[in-house]
């Protein structure tokens, strides 16, 4: 989830992808990369200035309908969820075509110059290239960095001075919400594997492919064609995915513009006098589903159904990672009631009053509310609108946080069954991650190799007490030494330092402070082997190739098993075509009474605790910020009373402590 405040330090007088806190310096324009939820802070209150965004972006979000529920404070219930939408900013999002350099008036006589590039993310998601007044840094927004892409970029003709070294970008505000140092498999091998897979079942089987954010418009195509099949979906999302191709007039044969390439494969087009129809459909007597569970589709309530979910990864040793927004993030496409900061701020309250509310997971139910509340952002609940009952008790609001944690705290699930001719199982994971690891971020960074990397998600304890420094992390392939990032996390832990001599001055309990030490214990992360030291930057290698120390495996990471009975066949351009074996099937009927068991069940035997922005450091440094910060984690934690956890401001990237949250 992207912790970013919105301010580029080079250019101070746009924002980007956060909304908040205009009052005090008001911006002049902001850019909005793409519409999932921890991108848009804010956005529903904005009335000025303009929002530049992609075209499909603002489309996407003029249709985006959000389910914030009131706590109604003198009842100690909340209230039913009311539906609200962007569509009151139709004339404050600009939309700006991609790959094209645009002058943007800031105000007279003062411009600055944006071009937006494919994110290879979500439908509509781009990155900013920002350049004026002798500055020019990137954006990325949400990217996941293949390889392919990260060449497609390079070439690009808007950005071409930079991946060849004739110009130097001064930073690149990169996506960093998942720094582990393992190898992802490509979006197209992990829709290798699901082809190979949904292959095995009998023609009749009938999946439902949880699309339950923004990015899988590709995995609709693939199935779509493969299966022969259209793919049933619920009036809402078939409404959002309309409004990608868009005609110029109201007359039938009005020429049309299609705002993502997967759109006319989705919703139609026309071709001549012919109207084409797209895959999704409202009619739900067919055999692919992404229909929302629980709006009436009477095919996915009564029908055995085989459900088809995207992970992250299979991990080398076998098991796999999965998505932590099933359950545990931004469930952007379903319509899930939300909390926004007045609600969280109040529920905190309640809670600081009446300990005893929370039940399961209760000192991490307190951290998410935390950590949404320091980064003014909005939480989703684990319910859907429909099961939402009138006066819905604070308990169960709780108990749906806690499942979230339960989701956040088990990533890395045992693999899928193998299938076998007489067991097909009734889940079909595959790899489809639209975030990048380590190595595929510094192949991107490599490519650029700017002068800085600001991080664009960062949890601040964590990295303090992981020692996760963008030095470490980029600054071998960096042009720059100074990294900003970096000072400021100093200045933090210069903070931390001074505010645990204040406590230890103030009361000395060593009993409390070996209980902090023991249960932090030494960092833990059983796929991350260590981060290459910083070396000397090479400003002559340019080559656009990634370093063999962090090379991004483009071969499978799928256990050998995985691959019995699969050739991929392989067009000129690498890319899987739909040629399938068909052996192995078996009767519909042989499964039809399993039950999906795909989300929420915990069927761990070895439970892992993955922290996506971990890595190793010398034990010596570790032992070092681990003293220096016992106090204020302690805090941050929330091991003291309630009322004494001290909370991160959003000014300078949470990086200051903030007075009116209850720091001094
Ligand atoms: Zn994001
Ligand atoms: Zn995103
Ligand atoms: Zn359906």
């Amino acid at each position: 989830m992207s912790t970013f405040n919105g301010i580029i330090h080079e250019f101070p007088d746009i924002r980007v992808d956060f909304f908040r806190g205009f009052d005090r310096q008001p911006p002049l324009a902001c850019f909005l990369s793409h519409v999932h939820s921890d991108h848009l802070a804010g956005l529903d209150r904005l009335r000025s200035p303009f929002v530049y965004c992609s075209s499909a972006t603002r489309e996407i979000l003029l249709r985006l309908e959000k389910y914030p529920c009131r706590l109604n404070y003198a009842k100690g219930i909340f209230e039913d969820p009311r539906m609200q939408t962007y569509k009151h900013l139709a004339k404050v999002l600009k939309p700006i075509p991609l790959d094209t350099p645009t002058m943007v008036e800031l105000e007279p006589d003062k411009n600055i110059q944006v071009t937006l590039l494919d994110a290879n993310h979500c439908a509509g998601a781009v990155m900013f290239l920002f350049e004026g007044n002798g500055k020019a840094i990137l954006y990325t927004g949400d990217i996941r960095s293949e390889p392919w892409w990260v060449n497609s970029i390079a070439r690009n003709p808007s950005i071409i001075e930079y991946s060849t070294g004739l110009k130097i970008l001064d930073c690149v505000y990169l996506d960093t919400s998942m720094l582990d140092d393992l190898p992802l498999q490509t979006k197209a091998e992990g829709l290798g594997e699901l082809l190979e897979k949904v292959g095995r079942y009998p023609e009749d089987t009938i999946f439902h492919m949880q699309a339950w954010t923004y990015g899988y418009e590709e995995v609709w195509v693939a199935l779509s064609k493969t299966l022969n099949s259209k793919i049933h979906v619920d009036k809402y999302k078939m409404g959002v995915y309309k409004s990608l191709v868009t005609k110029s007039t109201d007359k039938r044969f009005a020429a049309q513009t299609h705002l993502t390439k997967e759109a006319p494969y989705l919703v139609g087009f026309t071709c001549g006098n012919n109207q084409r129809e797209g895959c999704l459909t409202l009619d739900e007597n067919v055999r692919i589903h992404s229909c929302e569970k629980g709006m009436g589709c009477t095919v996915t309530e009564t029908r055995p159904i085989v459900w088809i979910q995207p992970i992250v990864a299979h991990l080398e040793d076998g098991r796999d990672m999965v998505e932590v927004g099933i359950g545990g993030g931004g469930d952007d496409l379903a319509q899930k009631p939300s909390l926004d900061t007045e609600d969280i701020l109040a529920l905190i309250e309640i809670i600081s009053q009446n300990d005893s509310l929370l039940c399961d997971f209760g000192s991490e139910v307190k951290q998410i509310l935390k950590k949404a509340l320091a980064t003014s952002r909005d939480i989703e609940l684990d319910i859907e609108v429909s099961d939402f009952t009138e006066g819905e008790s604070i308990k169960e609001i709780l108990n749906s946080l806690a499942k979230k944690v339960t989701a956040i705290r088990n990533p890395i699930k045992k693999p899928e069954e193998n299938g076998h001719h007489y067991q097909l199982p009734n889940r079909i994971r595959f790899p489809y991650a639209r975030h990048s690891s380590l190595p595929e971020l510094r192949y991107f960074v490599k490519t650029f190799k700017p002068k800085d990397i600001w991080p664009c998600t960062v949890d601040p304890v964590s990295w303090l007490d992981r020692a996760i420094t963008i030095r470490g992390l980029f600054g071998d392939i960096c042009s720059g030494d100074v990294f900003k990032h970096d000072l400021q996390m100093d200045q933090l832990s210069e903070a931390r330092r001074q505010l645990k001599e204040k406590s230890e001055g103030e009361e000395n309990e060593p009993e409390t402070q070996q209980t902090t030490v023991s249960r932090l214990g030494p960092p833990s992360s059983p796929v991350i082997p260590s981060i290459a030291p910083p070396q000397p930057c090479d400003s002559n290698n340019r080559n656009i190739t990634p370093t063999r120390k962090f090379s991004p495996t483009v071969s499978s990471h799928m256990p050998r098993s995985r691959h019995t009975n699969f050739e991929t066949a392989q067009d000129c351009n690498g890319a899987p075509s739909s040629v399938l074996p068909q052996q192995d099937k078996r009767d519909y009927d042989s499964f039809r009474h399993d039950q999906d068991t795909s989300v929420g069940s915990d069927d761990d035997e070895d439970l892992i605790l993955q922290d996506s922005q971990a890595s190793k450091l010398s034990a010596h440094a570790y032992e070092t910020r681990l003293r220096a910060f016992q106090a204020a984690r302690a805090n941050m934690e929330g091991n003291g009373p309630w009322n004494s956890i001290n909370l991160i401001s959003t000014t300078d990237n949470h990086s200051t402590l903030e007075p009116d949250l209850g720091n001094s």
